[in-house]
């Protein structure tokens, strides 16, 4: 009768073990499936999250930074390195001569592999630490740092010399060769200044591609200050680059003599 009771007894504990282990492997497996669906949300929402972040960062034909994250970029720049006022970095602006020629003559799709093709010679020509966008159209935007005015004479013959040499191969296996011209500024301006405006630093870049435009292209033009008097800014040379130098705030390099011939209507806005 006894052995019979501690027969029953160990069963029902046996049961009771079997149950605490099945209730036990069960939260495991609940709590492991939790586990794994967050891990799956986690990683899914930060690959999307990339993804976005690689969409509005990104120009989608030639896989470059766009004109919105530069200007970014140089904003941050702006504010954060305030203080290093002694080191100047070099903000190219280059733009494709006659790109319109290569669409209407070989067609919208061969002037995207044109396109395609320019972005990677620059990208290779570039130093990692180097910006390179696509700035719009058919316009790239470099900034170098940190950058002499030699360094930057020097970068901007190599990529308009290397451009000139190189052939584009379309898809139907037509060579095509093209130019580009180039407008450059150190920036800040005048390195221990007050003026650190990178938009009016890039307008004269900008004023400084037209001067190429107008020098006959396949060419490039620089600025860049030598004043002492740290009130001048970028915008008030801007209004007037040839006084400017003629005052001796400024001064130019080209690759060709320059014409200066529309300074009014030089420049868009960045
Ligand atoms: P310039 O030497 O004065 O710069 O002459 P341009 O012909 O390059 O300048 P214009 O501004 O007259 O024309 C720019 C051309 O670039 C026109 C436009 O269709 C072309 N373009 C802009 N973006 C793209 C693009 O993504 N793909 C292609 N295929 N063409 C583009
Ligand atoms: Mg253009
Ligand atoms: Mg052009």
């Amino acid at each position: 009768m006894r052995i019979r009771q501690l027969q029953n007894q160990l069963e029902i504990r046996s049961l009771e073990i079997k149950r605490g282990n099945l209730v036990q492997n069960g939260l495991f497996g609940v709590l492991s499936a939790a586990l794994a669906l967050g891990c799956a949300f986690y990683f899914y929402h930060r690959h999307v999250r990339r993804t976005l972040q690689a969409l509005s960062t990104t120009d989608p034909l030639t896989g470059l930074l766009n004109r919105r994250e530069i200007k970014k970029q140089l904003a941050k720049y702006q504010n954060e390195d305030a203080r290093q006022t002694d080191r100047q970095m070099a903000l190219l602006l280059i733009d494709t001569d006659h790109f319109k020629r290569i669409n209407d003559l070989y067609g919208h799709r061969a002037g995207d592999e044109v396109l395609s093709q320019l972005a990677k010679l620059l990208q290779d020509a570039c130093r990692t630490e180097d910006l390179l966008a696509r700035w719009g159209g058919e316009e790239f935007f470099i900034s170098t740092w940190p950058a002499s005015v030699q360094d930057a004479t020097a970068m901007v013959e190599r990529l308009r010399s290397l451009v000139e040499r190189r052939a584009f191969t379309i898809s139907d296996g037509t060579e095509l060769s093209i130019t580009i011209s180039i407008g450059f500024v150190l920036y800040p301006l005048f390195p221990g200044g007050k003026d650190r405006g990178w938009r009016d630093a890039l307008h004269l870049a900008d004023l400084a591609l037209y001067a190429a435009k107008d020098a006959g292209r396949n060419a490039w033009v620089g600025i860049w200050g030598v004043t002492l008097d740290s009130e001048i800014t970028a915008r008030a040379i801007a209004s007037d680059i040839r006084r400017a130098e003629d005052a001796g705030q400024i001064k130019i390099a080209s690759s060709k003599s320059l014409i200066w011939e529309r300074p009014a209507i030089y420049g868009r806005s960045t």
